[in-house]
């Protein structure tokens, strides 16, 4: 019984090569713009928008679009406005 360890020889990895395609980028668009990406993971999405002009913009419009977002939810609409909205609902 030959017991040989040659299986162990580390090949080399491509995807060592610390990038990721647009595919997964776009999969982790949204952890990264939460800030819930960290270590390796996070510098490949900052390696990715560097080199990807598409994904970059990408991030730009969905950054701006939270933004947009979160300002409108922190604004309370004005009571009299709310009440015309709540009367639109009722009429259809
Ligand atoms: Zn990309």
């Amino acid at each position: 019984m030959s017991n040989d360890m040659s299986n162990t020889t580390s090949t080399n990895n491509p995807s060592d090569k610390n990038t990721i395609d647009c595919e997964e980028a776009l999969k982790r668009l949204f952890e990264y713009i939460d800030h819930e990406l960290h270590g390796r993971r996070h510098e490949e999405m900052e390696d990715h928008m560097s080199k990807c002009r598409s994904c970059y913009s990408r991030l730009e419009f969905e950054k701006r679009l939270q933004q947009h977002l979160k300002n409108a939810t922190e604004q309370k609409a004005p009571q009299e406005l709310q009440n015309k909205i709540k009367k639109l609902i009722h009429k259809l």
